[in-house]
């Protein structure tokens, strides 16, 4: 904490609320002064006369926390807001409910030639894999595919499978899975590389869609708080739309108000040549002249895929439904050697490189990536950064704070619910039973953390995510902790993460991410203060204001903003 003594007039005060400064516990008593768009001083109340003009706007908290806005450290906004605009089945509760979303869809655009859109969850269906026949039900004109919630499978109708030519003699493509009949026939669902053989005859989402639907994500996300991001996905070959395009829009209509850190997709059909292009979009990012909105100074690695679908990499093999160990061990998008090569060659680029890593070994791999950087390099201050870290091996924990790596967590996911329950545990080798999720083994190894929420795949809410984080029982759930009590994380230490260790991430930690003077003044308002409920009730906390650059960027409808 800084307190600093200035006499300066205030544009905009806080004060009756607590202070959670980044990282520590909150203080009381202590009002911010924010003075053009920055955070003047931090002073004692019994002060704050002195620097109230006829101007100044005095915020009243009334007991609210006032914090650093949220960072999201893996989010992909243009994708999850374009999803919002078409068919949207991520309110479906069940099975039934989505094929009601399609029909209604449907009946409402029959103009759309191909109905795209996504949002089912895969433990609304037998073996986590919806059928084609489901969707033919209901629409057998016009082909469909939707991308279930966390992206890595589609559920598609027979009309796209005969668009695209798939069939019972299409084989599986190396880096993916066609579910099929008993007769070989395509069922439905495709996972990984094989959502590409349907949807590269999939019409692209428009640019002015895009632009659309990030506009939307970015409204959606500032009202949870969330002021900056990194978008875990810029670039071409995907499969998606590039949303590097739609950020330009909107930053030549002057409309990105958060601040972004993009990551360029490495594409897995390319090698090294790639980089240079990278390097092209950074420089093209940096000649905006807007650092403090907006970097392509990441890239993204997809080192394996997730273990719903068997496609996360393990140390240890997968097991059958009857709990006997199988040959598989999931996919390695990679291979160790070539991710070693790649990875030293985008560090000496001065690339960060944010890693997609949710099995043991591909935690492994991506680990021994940087230790071969390091070793070719010298040390860096690029930050590299692993995302998702379902199962980490016991000694690959300590070798974060080693390597300098910082484990960037999606606290939503690490508790007992069906998916993991019902689609995944019972199929995880038998040395990962315990090591879901283990974000206090990361700590007690001095690993870095950021968090982020990988919305759409699930609910951007910080707070939704720092009470998984905290408890690992869903809200209101009354099971054991995931992973059991020493995997919680206290709420300053994840609250933190949110915080001022995604700004480290995001390499804006200098000028966000903490309370301090000259940092910009970007907050979010939360009530009840998280750190004064029981820690079960902390998914009651909410966001009731955002502000940006010392301004009010939202405010929720009930709760108006008092001032005097
Ligand atoms: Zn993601």
């Amino acid at each position: 904490m800084r307190i600093t003594k200035v006499q300066a007039i205030a544009d905009v005060a806080f004060r009756g609320g607590s202070i959670f400064f980044g990282s520590g516990a909150p203080v009381a008593d202590l009002a911010v002064l924010v003075k053009d768009g920055r955070i003047g001083a931090v002073v004692p109340e019994a002060e704050l006369a002195s620097h109230l003009g006829s101007q100044t706007k005095v915020v009243e908290l009334d007991g609210a926390l006032l914090m650093p806005g949220f960072q999201d450290s893996h989010i992909h906004p243009a994708g999850g807001g374009t999803e919002l605009l078409q068919c949207n089945l991520s309110e479906a509760e069940n099975a039934g409910e989505a094929i009601a979303a399609i029909a209604t869809y449907a009946a409402a655009n029959p103009d759309v030639a191909w109905i795209q859109g996504g949002g089912w969850s895969m433990d609304h269906y037998e073996g986590g894999a919806p059928l084609a026949a489901h969707i033919d039900a209901v629409v057998s004109d016009r082909p469909v595919s939707l991308a279930s919630r966390d992206h890595h499978s589609m559920w598609a109708n027979s009309a796209a499978f005969r668009a695209a030519g798939v069939d019972a003699n299409t084989q599986d493509p190396s880096d993916g899975r066609i579910e099929r009949l008993a007769d070989g026939t395509p069922a439905g669902t495709l996972h990984e590389g094989a959502m590409a053989l349907v949807q590269k005859n999939a019409p692209a989402a428009s640019l002015d869609l895009l632009v659309a639907g990030l506009s939307r994500a970015q409204d959606e996300l500032i009202a949870q708080g969330i002021t900056g991001w990194q978008d875990a996905l810029v670039g071409a070959g995907s499969g998606i739309p590039d949303p590097k395009d739609a950020y330009y829009r909107l930053i030549a209509q002057g409309n990105l108000k958060v601040r972004v850190r993009g990551a360029q997709w490495w594409r897995r059909d390319q090698g090294l040549e790639q980089i240079d292009a990278m390097i092209e979009a950074r420089a093209e990012a940096e000649a905006l002249g807007l650092p403090e909105r907006f970097n392509l100074g990441t890239v993204k690695i997809m080192v394996d895929g997730i273990a719903e679908n068997f496609t996360a990499s393990m140390i240890d093999s997968y097991r059958d439904k009857c709990g006997h160990s199988t040959h598989n061990n999931g996919l390695s998008f990679i291979s160790a050697e070539d991710l070693a090569i790649y990875v030293t060659a985008l560090d000496a680029a001065g690339f960060q490189c944010h890693f997609h890593a949710l099995g043991d070994r591909a935690v492994r791999d991506a680990l021994d990536a940087l230790e071969a950087a390091r070793k070719a390099n010298g040390p860096s201050s690029l930050r590299h950064h692993l995302a998702h870290l379902q199962v980490v091996s016991a000694v690959d924990a300590a070798r974060f704070a080693q390597l300098d790596a910082v484990a960037n967590l999606q606290p939503l996911w690490a508790c007992h619910e069906d998916q993991l329950d019902r689609l995944t545990l019972p199929f995880m080798p038998e040395s990962a039973q315990d090591r879901q999720y283990p974000f206090g083994d990361l700590v007690n190894h001095g690993a870095m953390l950021a968090a982020g929420s990988d919305w759409p795949v699930s609910s951007a809410d910080p707070l939704a995510g720092s009470h998984m984080a905290v408890n690992r029982v869903a809200p209101q759930g009354d099971g054991k902790p995931l992973g059991g009590e020493k995997q919680r994380l206290d709420l300053a230490t994840i609250l933190a993460a949110y915080t001022s260790g995604t700004a480290y991430v995001n390499h804006r930690d200098e000028t966000t991410g903490s309370i301090a003077p000259g940092y910009f003044a970007d907050f979010a308002v939360v009530s009840p203060n998280p750190f004064d409920v029981p820690a079960e009730e902390i998914f009651r906390s909410r966001v009731i204001s955002t502000w940006i650059d010392g301004t009010c960027v939202y405010a929720a409808a009930d709760v108006p903003i008092s001032s005097k």
